[in-house]
């Protein structure tokens, strides 16, 4: 997809929560030695940070890679320079969204917006259903292959079908408007 901006991508994405450290990296490597899921990245982890540092915009947001990050911030206790790794991928993910790339070869943006529904609609996770959103809007029959799993989490209490509202709700709703509307996002 190809993305028309006035402002070079580095500087936006240093400009991102979670992005400032971007021009901090000084290609150590440490974060891709660190990180458990690098074989998987498309690009790993300082690669793509080194595609952001050349202005690489459509390649880093229609690329996977940032969507593999596991969040385990292995690459940020250990980074020399304190760019903070964690959060510029997951700054990345968020630009991705914001500009309508639909990366390839990964169903993580799917899952990640069913789990924000879930948080959205109870002010708390419902298993059941951000993983029934998740599978109608990916592949429905591939659910089939979770039926004993789910079976028995449902049969030792462990999969409720239905979500309690949390209390307070209308307060998190209250946060969650303020997140949208400082993000633009409405
Ligand atoms: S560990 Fe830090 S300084 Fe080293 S490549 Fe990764 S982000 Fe850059
Ligand atoms: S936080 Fe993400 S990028 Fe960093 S080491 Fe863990 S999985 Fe890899």
């Amino acid at each position: 997809m190809e993305k028309t901006q006035s402002m070079s991508f580095v500087k936006e994405v240093s400009q991102v929560p979670g992005g400032e450290g971007v021009n901090l990296c000084m290609q150590c490597g440490t974060c891709t030695a660190s990180c458990p899921s690098a074989k998987i990245w498309e690009y790993t982890p300082s690669e793509v940070i080194a595609l952001v540092r050349a202005d690489m915009r459509d390649v880093v947001l229609s690329s996977s890679s940032m969507w593999c990050c596991l969040s385990c911030y292995s690459c940020t206790v250990r980074c020399p320079r304190d760019v903070q790794p964690t959060s510029l991928f997951h700054a990345l993910e968020s630009l991705a969204v914001k500009h309508g790339y639909k990366p390839q070869n990964t169903s993580m943006p799917v899952m990640y917006n069913s789990f924000v529904k879930s948080i959205k609609k109870n002010g708390r996770v419902s298993e059941f259903q951000m993983m029934m959103g998740y599978y109608l809007s990916t592949n429905p029959f591939s659910a089939l292959g979770m039926i004993s799993v789910a079976w028995n989490l449902l049969s030792h209490g462990r999969l409720p079908l239905s979500a309690r509202k949390i209390k307070g709700k209308k307060d998190l709703d209250l946060i969650l408007k303020k997140l949208d509307d400082v993000r633009g996002d409405q």
